[in-house]
């Protein structure tokens, strides 16, 4: 497996390769969720790329920026056991200028839930989703669903800047209990592991209540909110696949998501 620091020669190489390229971009402490996405993109690909970048501008003052999990070492060899062919691991210096262009997500769909929340958010994903895929040559990206609005803004962007890339969905890994993979989760100690575990059940709760015919939003809410008593919930929201609010569900085109904080840490799900 090829390592690259440098954001010039890792596109220099990439450009000169002659071979379909499948990229993952991630911020590291990769866990069964990012290796999905990479076994996904050896499967569909001649070559496959990973990147391995913790970036500051989406990250708000006050966030976990500097406490963010970093364990290079061990996610390096993960990637070698995984066929990975190459890894590029840039600098935020190597990124980033102190004064440059960026890109603002858009005013709706990047403002309101995690955008709301975390408003900024989105401009920093998009700035730096922009010069990795730049960067990487890939003519396929990999997504997790796990970030629902992160994907539609990232999909939204390629096809808006009419860029030459497909953005490919892949589905949320759940530990046996139902969590939702994240790197966030060795935030949680063991109670407070136990209390995440509500936030998958009022996914698959409200599913199952969706199942038995029910599709006005407020009631499947009410039902989810007996699930979610214990926790502190920031939102639940009912969208469509444009992520507009809806109050009825759309079968087939509907997302119900979830963001609650479990002391300092915050967790978002959907399904
Ligand atoms: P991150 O390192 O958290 O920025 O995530 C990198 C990529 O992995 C993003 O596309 C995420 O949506 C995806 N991802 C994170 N957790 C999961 C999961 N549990 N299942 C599937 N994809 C995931």
């Amino acid at each position: 497996m090829k390592i690259f620091k440098s954001a010039e020669e890792f596109k220099n190489y990439t450009k000169n390769l002659g071979k379909s390229i499948g990229f993952v971009p991630t911020m590291g402490a990769l866990h069964e969720g990012h290796m999905s996405l990479i076994k996904r993109a050896k499967e569909e690909n001649d070559f496959c790329i990973v990147s391995i970048f913790v970036n500051p501008t989406q990250f708000l003052p006050g966030e976990d920026l500097s406490k963010y999990p970093r364990r290079l070492e061990a996610d390096s060899k993960l990637c070698e056991l995984a066929g990975v062919d190459a890894l590029f691991l840039p600098t935020p210096e190597e990124m980033y200028e102190e004064d440059e262009p960026s890109i603002k997500a858009p005013n709706r769909a990047g403002y309101f839930l995690e955008g709301f929340v975390r408003p900024g958010h989105f401009d920093g994903v998009l700035t730096v989703v922009m010069k990795l895929l730049n960067i990487s040559g890939a003519s396929k990206a990999y997504f997790g669903q796990k970030d629902a609005q992160q994907l539609l803004l990232i999909k939204q962007m390629t096809k808006r800047y009419f860029m030459d890339v497909e953005i490919v969905e892949c589905q949320i890994v759940r530990e046996k209990e139902g969590l939702a993979m994240s790197s966030r989760n060795v935030y949680l100690d063991n109670e407070q592991k136990k209390a995440s575990l509500s936030i998958s059940k009022s996914l698959f709760a409200a599913g199952a209540t969706i199942g038995a015919g029910e599709l006005d939003c407020k009631k499947i809410e009410g039902k989810m909110r007996e699930e979610l008593k214990e926790l502190d919930v920031e939102y639940i929201a009912f969208c469509n696949r444009q992520f507009k609010e809806i109050e009825k569900i759309e079968l087939k085109n509907s997302i119900i998501l979830v963001a609650a904080r479990l002391g300092a840490t915050r967790l978002i799900d959907n399904i």
